[in-house]
């Protein structure tokens, strides 16, 4: 059975039946590696053509070599926020790895492996507008985050008197912000540094550098798969030792002027 052809209600059923949906062996050859990235985060997960980059890119490409999958076998699929626990619930990807923050009410629904790094919530503006300088200076602004990110659950609880407004993903946030439609735009300091330094906005955009949260980001994978999470757990723990964490992210998040803060590089959880 080739489980990429197959929809996710017949990939549930699949399930239910015993049947693997790993993507490494399902008995009919398939044996594709499915991971989740963002497609339109530089720094991050970005395509490019067929090129994919960013750390999320580098740490899942690490993490499957580990895995025993070479980098031809990896299929690429865009994991949109809002759509990450679905994703893994119906067994459309083995993994995500897009900037996705562990946290308790993710973990009802999907397992966790790591975390891999860890970033904080902050805050992009425009460079002429000196009136934002944290969430407190943000009541009845227009702020734009995406529907399903941690970004915007705190920001609603901390800030009840701002203007959110939700889109589907960071770019269209950005596109928002330089035309003016909002005022600023909220998320991890580690998205926002890659966005600022883009050649398209330079000058135009600036990370306001007061991060008011901490953002964990885990590795995706199915409920209750401890097995899998404890073979990425060591495998981010290599990345770490190895020296290649520390290139993967002077080469993905340097060239925006990002340096990684407090608790970097961090030790995985232990699987639950
Ligand atoms: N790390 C946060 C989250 O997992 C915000 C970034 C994102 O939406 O990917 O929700």
């Amino acid at each position: 059975m080739n489980i990429r052809r197959i929809g996710a209600a017949t990939a549930a059923v699949a399930l239910a039946l015993g049947v693997s949906a790993c993507g490494s062996d399902d008995g009919g050859g398939e044996d594709q590696l499915k991971v989740g990235i963002k497609f339109d985060q530089p720094g991050l997960g970005l395509k490019e053509g067929n090129d994919y980059t960013g750390l999320d890119v580098d740490v899942a490409r690490y993490i499957a070599d580990k895995l025993g999958t070479p980098e031809d076998e990896i299929e690429w699929v865009q994991a949109p926020s809002a759509q990450r626990e679905t994703l893994l619930e119906t067994g459309q990807v083995d993994m995500i790895v897009a900037t996705y923050s562990i946290t308790d009410s993710r973990k009802e629904k999907v397992g966790f492996a790591g975390p891999y790094f860890i970033a904080g919530q902050d805050l992009l503006v425009r460079s002429d507008d000196d009136s934002i300088t944290g969430p407190d200076s943000l009541d009845g602004k227009r702020l734009c985050s995406v529907t399903g990110s941690t970004s915007a659950q705190t920001v609603k609880e901390q800030v009840p008197g701002v203007n959110l407004q939700e889109f589907g993903t960071y770019s269209e946030c950005v596109s928002a912000l330089v035309s003016g439609a909002v005022d600023a735009l909220t998320t991890d300091d580690t998205i926002l540094a890659g966005y600022a330094a883009q050649d398209q906005y330079q000058g135009q955009l600036e990370v306001v550098g007061e991060p008011f949260s901490e953002e964990r980001y885990g590795v995706g994978i199915a409920k209750g798969d401890t097995e899998m999470c404890e073979q990425i757990n060591e495998a981010i723990r290599e990345m770490i030792s190895d020296g290649s964490w520390d290139t993967a992210v002077e080469e993905n998040l340097g060239a925006a002027g990002f340096t990684p803060g407090e608790g970097n590089p961090p030790e995985p959880e232990a699987c639950a």
